[in-house]
């Protein structure tokens, strides 16, 4: 019997199911910094550590214990499956016969990641830079699909002392096709597992770190790009969070002003483009807006949206959404997306409320759309 036993990304995270496992297990083989991780969790078995880039006589060695009629317990950090042992062993085991597999599942790097950083996953891609077994061209074909596609994208084995054209293409890929205000997180677990290090940074910045400088990137690096809606928020204690929002509707009424605006709107007798008899004109900094700001939506129609992708907060404690600073709903491609779906929607202002999950669609369609260099 052969346990493939993901340990997660350090001691602390390892599961249940999983410690069972060991503890059911005679013999445990593994890669020496894994195994030295858990050592008070398996005293008294048969342990043999093995070096970095020894799998495929690791997984030889479990299977030979096996045959013994041993049970074995083969170690992988984080998942089995997610560039782990389980594949190797699958591949090794097939020769034989009569050799029962179980894999124990773990938390992946991409998981711990994500929690570290705040909430950064939806739809989500996961590449590792590693061109040891997969060729470069492939491992950007990937990058660069999963770019375009808006996909938040995971990256693994970003960098060693003797692998660094990956990232080098893998920073070209994402300035060709990115945003420069897409937002990266950082999570680098070398100097402690348990308490890695994190950073949020723009693309704009990431572009600049140094493929040899190893403070941030490193083998035990784990990188989350965000999608076009990804943003930052700060807590009342200064910690900041890579967040990417779902789109739940957050319950409100309509405000009058905004009931009015729509009786007008849906009857084509609102101000397009901007309204420069407006007391308030420019009501957004011009010069951080657009050319010019435009006020087909003084009222919007996703009020409150909810998510500071756009820019808007919530003011704390106070239950009240602001649009302040929210330029994307003034920008002149944005209302074009928006006038050209949003008839569908809106019929009476009432829908405002009552197609809110429809709208929220719109928005996420129509951000997808202007913020992103898709083609
Ligand atoms: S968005 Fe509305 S309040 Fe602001 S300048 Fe335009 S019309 Fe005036
Ligand atoms: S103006 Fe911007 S932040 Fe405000 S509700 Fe609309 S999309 Fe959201």
């Amino acid at each position: 019997m052969i346990n493939i036993i993901g340990i997660g990304p350090n001691r602390e995270n390892i599961t249940i199911s999983a410690l069972k496992a060991l503890e059911e297990s005679d013999v445990i083989i593994g890669y020496k910094k894994y195994i030295d991780s858990i050592s008070d969790l398996i005293e008294g078995k048969e342990v043999i550590r093995k070096g970095m880039g020894d799998e495929i006589s690791r997984g030889e060695l479990a299977i030979a214990k096996s045959l013994e009629g041993k049970k074995v317990a083969i170690i992988s950090s984080g998942d089995p499956g997610v560039y782990g042992m389980a594949n190797l062993m699958f591949q090794l085991i097939s020769k034989y016969k009569g050799i029962d597999v179980k894999v124990f599942p773990g938390v992946s790097a991409v998981n711990f990641a994500a929690d570290i950083l705040g909430a950064p996953l939806h739809d989500f891609a996961v590449i590792s830079l590693s061109d040891i077994l997969t060729p470069l061209c492939e491992i950007e074909k990937k990058i660069e699909y999963a770019a375009k596609a808006d996909f938040i994208i995971a990256i693994y084995n970003p960098i060693s002392k003797t692998r660094k054209e990956p990232f080098k293409r893998f920073k070209e890929i994402l300035k060709e096709t990115k945003d420069s205000k897409t937002l990266i997180g950082i999570v680098n677990s070398k100097e402690d597992p348990n308490n890695p290090k994190k950073l949020i940074i723009t693309l704009e910045d990431f572009e600049n770190i140094d493929e040899n400088d190893e403070n941030y990137i490193n083998m035990s690096t784990t990188l989350i790009v965000g999608n076009s809606l990804t943003y930052l928020d700060v807590d009342s204690n200064g910690n900041s969070y890579l967040i990417t929002p779902r789109g739940y509707v957050i319950k409100s009424d309509i405000h009058s002003l905004s009931e009015q605006f729509y009786t007008k709107f849906l009857k084509g007798e609102t101000p397009s483009g901007p309204n420069k008899k407006c007391e308030y004109y420019p009501c957004h900094n011009e010069s951080q807006c657009c050319d010019a700001q435009c006020c087909d939506f003084c009222y919007c129609p996703f009020y409150p949206c909810g998510d500071s992708s756009t820019g808007g907060k919530w003011i704390k404690d106070k239950n009240v959404w602001s649009c302040q600073d929210c330029m994307w709903i003034h920008n002149e491609k944005t209302i074009q997306c928006i006038k050209e779906k949003l008839s569908d929607i809106l019929e009476k202002p009432e829908d405002l409320i009552l197609k809110k999950k429809q709208l929220l669609k719109l928005r996420r369609a129509c951000i997808l759309e202007t913020k992103n260099n898709i083609t």
